[in-house]
């Protein structure tokens, strides 16, 4: 058994990089309270992440942990080429060409920019954020074929490889590219649990993800990265047609004005807890501590927020993945989120099964374990699930009580670690349901997560052999 330091229900995923791809880094990063490893698709090779996720196994192999992977693809990030002297100064109205044309980008001359439909989507007007926003152009004209003319509103040194932001322009590329499609074949060959995309602005996007993921019988949930203006739009269907979310504040914060991200991420958080759809907060969470040791007070604050918001996990950037304290930072993360957790209960937010629904009665049935578990000052709530959901529902109404959820699947048991407050087991044993009762309450017992005297609340599917959704509740006192 593996010692974990930390007991949080907010869950923790943590970016891979250079700074903690060893195996005993991602070891001692699973010990201060990981749940979920982020394989960044932007950056590395797949002979790289192949030696990660070796890694990662074996940790679970050999400790029993269910540790999670995520892979993200990098979807249709736009990039400036490279460029002369490593950056050009550019003063609030001077004027510049981005071109399709590949070459070393001069003021003169013009700048490659990796959009081949930029000159056609944009309009006259549009703005144009390059470098995380840090420079902001206005489109001057475009010719409608490769070149576009931009004046400066906001300069600075334009500098080579810098990642680009249309916020107002209909982007007309698919949401995945042709390095996402090379990446997603080597993906759907690993036992990797999450795919998050990137850019969604449609629900038609995560269609297209989930037929190939499909079409391959990969059992990997598919999650949204809302960053675009259109993705706020159509939030509802986006999530409805998700897995999971991660409010990506990093991007979303250039592409819709800063301001607004703190009411964004608390409505996209209490959409999914009403869809019962896990959501990860992303970005900035302790960016200082890329090279500090410690948090600033501002970070802090935002990490306990969003705990409070009701996040079912937090992420970590380049704090883990290229940062100088990749196993401080989680620590720190956990004891925030530890103490967020100890003095805040979410009550108001806890969401209302809708009776509109597919999935009503299996809902109403979680909603009665959790509110009763509360009443009853249960030890835990025991849930049974080959599809997750009975997992992301119980776990949606945040009980106070423990959650334990006991699949056949294997690979499930890692997927549902990214889920607020759920512990997984693996159980096969599906002969009738009094005696699956019993052995899971047995085995808990035998594993010390309850002793004789806990009241638990036993939700379950009867009947057993037909594996519908979660129908039943069973009180139950360990013996
Ligand atoms: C973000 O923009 O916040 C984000 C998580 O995306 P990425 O790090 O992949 O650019």
């Amino acid at each position: 058994m593996l010692e974990i330091e930390s007991k949080q229900n907010t869950k923790i995923l943590a970016t891979v990089g250079p700074a903690c791809d060893s195996y005993d880094n991602l070891l001692a990063l699973v010990k201060a309270g990981v749940d979920v490893f982020r394989l960044n698709f932007s950056h590395g090779s797949h002979e790289q992440h192949q030696a990660v996720i070796n890694r990662i196994q074996y940790i679970n192999d050999k400790y029993g942990t269910h540790i999670g992977i995520l892979a993200d693809l990098q979807g249709p990030k736009l990039r400036v080429g490279l460029i002369e002297n490593d950056g050009i100064q550019l003063n609030q109205g001077d004027e510049i060409v981005f071109t399709n044309e590949e070459k070393i980008g001069t003021k003169e001359g013009g700048v490659y920019m990796s959009y081949p439909e930029f000159a056609n989507d944009v309009e006259v007007g549009e703005k144009v954020m390059v470098d995380d926003g840090k420079l902001v152009f206005e489109v001057v004209s475009t010719n409608k074929k490769d070149k576009v003319t931009l004046k400066t509103l906001f300069g600075g040194v334009l500098k080579p490889r810098k990642g680009v932001n249309l916020p107002n322009t209909k982007i007309s590329q698919p949401c995945l590219t042709e390095k996402d499609l090379t990446d997603l074949e080597f993906i759907l060959t690993q036992p990797v649990n999450w795919i998050a995309l990137s850019f969604v602005r449609h629900p038609d996007d995560l269609r297209d993800l989930r037929r190939r993921v499909y079409a391959k019988g990969h059992p990997a949930k598919i999650l949204a990265k809302i960053e675009k203006p259109e993705a706020i739009t159509n939030l509802k269907e986006i999530i409805k047609e998700s897995n999971g979310i991660m409010v990506a504040r990093g991007d979303l914060g250039i592409e819709v004005p800063m301001e607004r991200l703190p009411i964004i991420q608390k409505d996209i958080i209490k959409k999914c807890l009403k869809y019962a759809r896990p959501v990860i907060v992303a970005t900035q969470m302790l960016d200082s501590m890329t090279t500090n040791p410690f948090p600033t007070r501002a970070e802090v604050t935002d990490v306990a927020n969003a705990v409070m918001d009701g996040a079912d996990c937090l992420m970590l950037s380049g704090e883990t993945s290229t940062g100088d304290h990749p196993i401080t930072v989680v620590r720190q993360m956990a004891r925030i989120i530890e103490e967020a957790e100890k003095k805040y209960d979410i009550k108001d937010k806890r969401p209302k099964p809708s009776n509109r629904t597919r999935t009503f009665n299996s809902d109403v049935v979680c909603n009665i374990a959790a509110t009763a578990a509360m009443d009853l000052k249960a030890k835990a709530i025991i849930g049974v699930t080959s599809s997750g959901y009975t997992a992301f529902r119980l776990s949606s109404f945040r009980p106070k009580t423990e959650i334990y959820i006991f699949s056949d699947r294997m690979h499930m048991l890692a997927t549902l670690n990214l889920v607020w407050g759920v512990k997984c087991f693996y159980y096969d044993r599906f002969t009738s349901t009094d005696q699956s009762i019993n052995e899971i309450n047995e085995y808990l017992k035998e594993n010390g997560q309850v002793k004789k005297g806990d009241i638990v609340i036993n939700t379950g599917s009867m009947p057993l052999q037909k594996r519908h959704r979660t129908n039943m509740l069973k009180v139950s006192e360990i013996e």
